[in-house]
């Protein structure tokens, strides 16, 4: 068998969305799974769709997952150029090639007789298609001589190409992820292969493309099914053999119905892109997952699992483990509906792997923090104690930000709760008695607050209570020794005695 090579074709029309990641990731395991070669090629032949910035965006996107491609117009490689806008000379000689057969007609029709014809149409309630029926009595090469089209080319008038669907042929397709299932020529309208400015449409393209360079299994999104009889066709009227083909189901809204669009990230609160994406017309920001505070792990590994099951029903899986259990048969065929606390889940599990070091340079990463001043040792401790409930990294800065601000205020319920005229008598006794201590670890601390309480016929209630509240300025956080231990002796003493003289 020839070697297995699978591409991703995005057009640069935007920033990429979570179907799209999804895409190129399953099109990089099955690739990666079978020995084979991942392509990205940029489809930009539609100009009035391009986005500036979009391939920067596609290249940076998949850099930041670690879905590296073999060859890409960065990249390079034997089967370039990898931009479609850099390949019109392929498209045009096997655009000669497929005039010559029966397969592809040239049509003169204008878009304003177009028009004319559709608006007709819909006024007896019917859609206008270009196709078997159609055809045969608008303006094109079927039904004009050769001498007249001859004299329309040579009077440079503008014309199209395109397909010739074939009258009534049942075409059997098939289709990794659905099976096998058929669709009659004449559903199937004449699609324009090649535009008025010599520019190919997608379709065409696409096939010569996925041909050129040797693609052996097409991967993408549901909406190309409708395209594949078509393209089955092509293949057929080019006289090549065609790649195999998967057809990706939808990435589904949170409740299930209907396809996640590229607005619903700001109408359920969670990002679509997995990283941010300015607008250049609009310069309306788009949420990215990295910025979010995803860890790109834990990202991949979530949308991996979007109509995916591993064996096993394995959750946690690295990129090289996805690799090596990738099954296009263990793909499925319903929507996989997205849910963002699953999504936070596999950040928090990434999180927890990662050691306290690898945390402490990740969260000197995270803009905004003010974390000046702070030595690692001690962050190094707060994260360490923190990170067991933290969802994103910054997430330990946050929770834990008592650690390097003292409480400017006191939360007034916790105060109502935990403060009376017993703990001011209690906290102030409790801060002389932690003076005298020599040592300040954690089991010397329980230990002497222990002692403290006993002495003074408490319940641990009574002390620990406003002694979290005097450290905090509110009742929450870990537990008040590790606190205490990480706080110093110093800061802890005068955190007390301040909650004493000002609550
Ligand atoms: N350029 C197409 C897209 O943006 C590629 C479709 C395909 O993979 O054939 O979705």
């Amino acid at each position: 068998m020839s070697k297995v090579r699978v591409r991703f074709a995005p057009s640069p029309t935007g920033p990429l969305h979570l179907g799209g990641v999804r895409t190129a990731l399953y099109d990089y395991l099955f690739a990666k799974n079978q020995g084979g070669d991942f392509v990205l090629r940029i489809e930009d032949t539609d100009t009035a769709r391009y986005v500036e910035g979009a391939e920067d965006y596609i290249m940076e996107a998949l850099q930041w997952c670690g879905i590296v491609p073999d060859e890409s117009p960065k990249h390079g490689g034997k089967y370039g150029p990898y931009r479609q806008s850099e390949r019109r000379g392929i498209y045009d000689r096997h655009l000669k090639e497929i005039l010559k057969t029966d397969y592809a007609y040239l049509a003169f029709d204008t878009p304003e007789e177009l028009d004319e014809i559709r608006k007709e149409f819909e006024l007896s309630g019917e859609v206008f298609a270009y196709n078997y029926l159609t055809r045969t009595r608008l303006k094109n090469s079927l039904t004009l001589s050769p001498q007249e089209v001859q004299q329309l080319i040579d009077d440079k008038v503008p014309y199209v190409v395109r397909f010739k669907m074939p009258v009534d042929r049942v075409l059997n397709l098939e289709d990794i992820i659905r099976g096998k299932f058929s669709v009659n020529t004449n559903t199937l309208d004449d699609k324009v292969l090649v535009k008025n400015d010599g520019m190919p449409t997608y379709h065409f393209a696409n096939i010569i493309d996925d041909h050129e360079m040797e693609i052996s299994h097409v991967i993408r999104g549901e909406e190309w099914l409708p395209s594949l009889g078509l393209h089955y066709l092509l293949y057929e009227a080019m006289g090549w053999q065609r790649p195999q083909f998967a057809h990706l189901s939808l990435i589904l809204k949170p409740e299930g119905k209907g396809k996640l669009s590229k607005r619903d990230g700001d109408k359920f609160g969670f990002p679509v892109f997995p990283l941010n994406f300015k607008d250049p017309e609009t310069g309306h920001v788009s949420k990215g997952y990295r910025e979010d505070g995803y860890l790109p792990e834990a990202f991949i590994n979530m949308v991996a699992l979007l109509g995916w099951s591993p064996a096993n029903d394995r959750e946690i899986l690295s990129l090289e483990e996805m690799v090596a259990e990738f099954d296009l048969n263990k793909v499925h065929k319903a929507g996989a509906r997205f849910n963002k606390e699953k999504a936070e889940w596999f950040n928090h599990e990434y999180l927890k792997l990662k050691s306290d070091e690898q945390i402490l340079h990740l969260l000197q990463q995270v803009r905004d923090l003010d974390l000046e001043g702070q030595s690692d040792e001690k962050l190094l401790k707060v994260i360490s104690l923190m990170k067991e409930r933290a969802t994103f990294v910054k997430d330990i800065y946050n929770e834990g930000r008592f650690f390097f601000e003292k409480p400017a205020v006191y939360d007034e319920k916790a105060v109502k709760k935990a403060w009376n005229d017993a703990a001011v008598e209690n906290m102030s006794a409790l801060a002389n008695h932690l003076e005298s201590m020599s040592a300040f670890d954690p089991d010397s601390i329980r230990a002497a607050v222990h002692e403290f309480a006993e002495q003074r016929g408490l319940g641990m209630g009574m002390v620990m209570m406003p002694l979290r509240l005097a450290l905090v300025g509110e009742l929450k956080g870990p537990d008040v020794p590790d606190i205490l231990n990480i706080l110093g002796k110093e800061e802890s003493l005068s955190r007390i005695r301040n909650a004493v003289d000002n609550i």
